[in-house]
């Protein structure tokens, strides 16, 4: 076992000879090299076997894989017997379109971030609303239920996130994106959710120059914004409501040049930390079966980006 290095970053060349004596489980990105995945869930494989013995050769792996490779390399990430798969960026629709089997939240939103061995085939979740909505109100001491909610993004976590609110009977959900065209298929697939649960929907561009946010909304930023010195911002200061809530699902930095502006106004916010631990959790619940330890795998995400 001490090839194996759960702080290494692992490629489909070592995929072919893997021989890990245990059970493996892993995240698959492109790039990957700075996930804090490893780490978190370690820390709590470590914790899980201390009380059921079942689990001390679990052990969760790191692979860079790219898009152009991911579906050709799930069979073998099956024949290796990799019980759990997280995936991230860019694959979490990629895969969406090769399962035969997948969770109903994950297909209303049309990607995967968790895939589980049952018998022969991976089953395909989506872990992302249930971090979300847990990290709204763990940090912000308020729920997505009865929320005006603007949502920065039209890519798979805001989709997830758009899921999530209606799907909590949201009051309304103004979604606001660059790209007019993915923001229209977006708008286009959460329709029939918000129809069913009567909550307005609003797809705006984040070029309007009057956006018309409510007041006290819970901003949710679901752009890859922030996570570089020199971003711009996703949302104009002067867009921004007085007494607006902002959840940034960027944690590193932790603290964004988008959380000053809202602060700035009199609003709470928060980085996407507690998303990553809570989404991690239901994860390794659908792996593990077992209860996950969620503060555990919070301090360890800490850990590893300090
Ligand atoms: P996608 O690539 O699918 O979507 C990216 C989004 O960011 C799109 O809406 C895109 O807009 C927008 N965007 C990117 N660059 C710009 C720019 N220069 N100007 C304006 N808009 C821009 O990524 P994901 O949806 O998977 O992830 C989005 C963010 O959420 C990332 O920062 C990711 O790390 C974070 N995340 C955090 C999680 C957590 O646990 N905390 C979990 C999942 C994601 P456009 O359509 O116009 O290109």
């Amino acid at each position: 076992m001490a090839d194996y290095d759960s702080e290494k970053t692992y490629t489909l060349s070592d995929l072919k000879n893997w021989a890990y004596p245990g059970t493996s489980l892993a995240v698959l990105g492109y790039p990957i090299r700075h996930s804090i995945s490893p780490q978190m869930h370690n820390t709590a494989l470590a914790e899980i076997a201390d009380a059921d013995s079942r689990f001390k050769n679990w052990r969760y792996f790191r692979f860079e894989v790219h898009p152009d490779n991911l579906i050709e390399s799930l069979p073998i990430f099956r024949q290796k017997g990799f019980h759990g798969l997280n995936l991230t960026v860019p694959h979490k629709t990629i895969a969406f379109d090769s399962l035969s089997t997948i969770d109903p939240d994950a297909q209303a939103i049309g990607a995967v971030n968790t895939l589980r061995l049952e018998k022969d085939a991976y089953i395909g979740y989506n872990t992302d609303g249930f971090g979300l909505a847990n990290g709204i109100e763990r940090e912000l001491k308020r729920p997505t239920t009865g929320a005006h909610v603007a949502l920065l993004g039209a890519g798979g976590a805001a989709r997830a996130a758009a899921v999530q609110c209606l799907q909590s009977c949201c009051a309304s959900l103004t979604i606001i994106n660059r790209n007019q065209d993915r923001l229209a298929r977006l708008i286009d697939s959460m329709q029939a959710l918000a129809e069913s649960n009567s909550i307005p929907l609003i797809g705006k561009s984040s070029s309007e120059p009057d956006l018309s946010l409510p007041k006290k909304a819970l901003i949710v930023n679901a752009t890859s914004l922030g996570l570089k010195a020199d971003d711009p911002l996703p949302l104009s200061p002067s867009a921004i409501p007085s007494n607006a809530d902002l959840y940034d699902m960027v944690y590193n930095p932790p603290i964004t040049a988008l959380m000053k502006s809202v602060a700035a106004k009199g609003g709470k916010s928060t980085n996407g930390i507690t998303m990553l631990a809570f989404q991690g959790a239901k994860s390794l619940s659908h792996w593990t079966g077992a209860k996950p330890p969620t503060e555990t795998m919070l301090t360890a995400a800490l850990a590893a980006i300090n």
